[in-house]
């Protein structure tokens, strides 16, 4: 089994054309690279309508009914996490509880606040509360604000965590770009925090490094917008001489535990 933790699809408000072909091309694709589930978000319109990291609270909803229309389409291939924007506290709490009772499996947050920010905490406990994790978009080593972005890196991801030790965190990307060294040294002891080994990095070393920091048991394999990308760190993952059952646990075990039991099948 190979389950994609960190996947996205696209709609008809998503502001490109080919939104219907991209999405059958990840199916398709996950079916030849042997990805069993995908686990994805939609950021709101993408930045169509609202910034991708600040949706507006009407793309959010517009995002998220289309993230469970494509779950529904595709029953036990494709699963969906929540997005939300901490900014709307009320919103996104109304959001999480009605997209969990019709079946979505986790939160997805982006950029919108900085993961250590206070408004980030009742989305927190409201995941703990649920039984499910929170994929968090983290920067590799980001001090400081960009246009349309928050800061957030694994420091603060990891104060995050450690305010909230009964909430399981997925920490976005790792190979997403930028110092993914800084971030494993940010997060190492908070065993709270698994890594997402997905972006188009796939540097020499990250894995090992990855490995040494974690082990296997807190490393989850993921794809986000390329998948070619996921295949080589697949590849890559395969070719470390790991015992059999790790590469089992970063392929699926580990995320088999982290999204609430049986949602996977037996
Ligand atoms: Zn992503």
């Amino acid at each position: 089994m190979l389950i994609d933790v960190h996947a996205h699809f696209y709609h008809e408000r998503s502001g490109r054309a080919d939104w219907r072909e991209v999405n059958a091309r990840r199916i398709a694709a996950g079916e030849r690279m042997g990805v069993t589930v995908h686990v994805a978000s939609v950021l709101g319109t993408w930045g169509f309508r609202s910034p991708i990291y600040f949706p507006s609270p009407d793309d959010v909803t517009y995002g998220n009914e289309q993230m469970l229309r494509l779950q529904n389409e595709h029953p036990g291939k494709v699963f969906g996490y929540c997005t939300v924007n901490p900014n709307y506290t009320d919103h996104a709490l109304r959001e999480i509880d009605t997209r969990l009772t019709q079946g979505m499996i986790g939160i997805k947050l982006a950029a919108s606040r900085r993961a250590n920010d206070i408004l980030v905490d009742p989305i927190a406990a409201r995941a703990a509360e649920k039984g499910v994790p929170i994929l968090h978009h983290i920067w590799q080593h980001r001090r400081r604000d960009w246009p349309g972005q928050e800061a957030s890196d694994g420091v603060e991801l990891a104060q995050l965590a450690e305010r909230h030790p009964n909430t399981r965190f997925l920490l976005a990307h790792i190979g997403g770009g930028g110092d993914w060294a800084h971030t494993l040294r940010a997060v190492a002891e908070t065993t709270n925090i698994w890594i997402d080994l997905s972006g188009s990095g796939v540097d020499i070393g990250m894995l090992e490094a990855t490995l040494a920091a974690v082990g296997a048991r807190r490393m989850v394999w993921g794809a986000d917008i390329t998948l070619c990308t996921g295949w080589g760190k697949l590849r890559y993952l395969e070719s470390l001489g790991l015992p059999k059952a790790d590469i089992e646990r970063i392929k699926s075990g580990n995320a088999r535990e982290l999204f609430p039991a049986g949602v996977f099948g037996k």
